[in-house]
């Protein structure tokens, strides 16, 4: 797929500079807590790669993926997961680790049913946040960018697939509501 005439939201610079700010701000908060991170698949898995490599405390990461954007989930507000994490997260500090945050959904879910489980503790770091689009409301201390509602793509964020390697964010409303 052609890069699409875009607007960049987000810039490799800023990304750069935002990054250690925020492993500096985690790591205070729960780097002595030996914490499972739960990348939450796909989109997140460039800016927890990003993330944890200014890390500098024990941690163990765990993969979990929940039904994409765009399916039957966004208007029935079932979150379906399609993989499970691996490890028990009984009496565990977990940092969920999400690309963005749109109506707080997913992540009202996905904390919803793992608190089942008996963590000890759930925090939540995303790259991005649309707070105009809010319907659930998860506790997310840890927000790298607020942005507009703008659909965005890049930085492991997608559209149809295509676009997650991309080192900045662009918005391409244009195209992504074309349909
Ligand atoms: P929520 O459950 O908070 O409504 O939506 C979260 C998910 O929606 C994100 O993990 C992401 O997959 C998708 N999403 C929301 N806004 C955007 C956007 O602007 N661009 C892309 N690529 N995905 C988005």
């Amino acid at each position: 797929m052609m890069l699409p005439e875009h607007e960049i939201v987000i810039s490799e610079e800023q990304i750069r500079r935002r990054i250690p700010q925020l492993a500096k701000l985690i790591a205070a908060d729960i780097g002595d807590s030996n914490p499972l991170i739960v990348v939450i698949l796909k989109g997140a898995f460039i800016f927890a790669s990003d993330l944890v490599r200014h890390f500098d405390f024990p941690y163990e990461i765990d993969f979990i993926s929940t039904s994409s954007y765009g399916n039957a989930t966004k208007s029935s507000g079932i979150v379906k997961i399609l993989k499970d994490l691996d490890e028990p997260i009984k009496n565990r500090t977990l940092l969920f680790i999400e690309d963005i945050v749109d109506t707080g959904l997913t992540l009202h879910y996905l904390t919803e049913i793992l608190k089942i489980r008996r963590p000890k503790r759930i925090e939540i770091a995303t790259f991005l946040s649309k707070p105009s689009r809010r319907k659930f409301h998860p506790e997310v201390k840890y927000v790298g960018f607020e942005i507009d509602d703008r659909f965005v793509v890049g930085y492991g964020l997608d559209y149809q697939q295509q676009y997650r390697g991309l080192p900045y964010v662009i918005a391409i409303d244009e195209i992504a509501t074309k349909k």
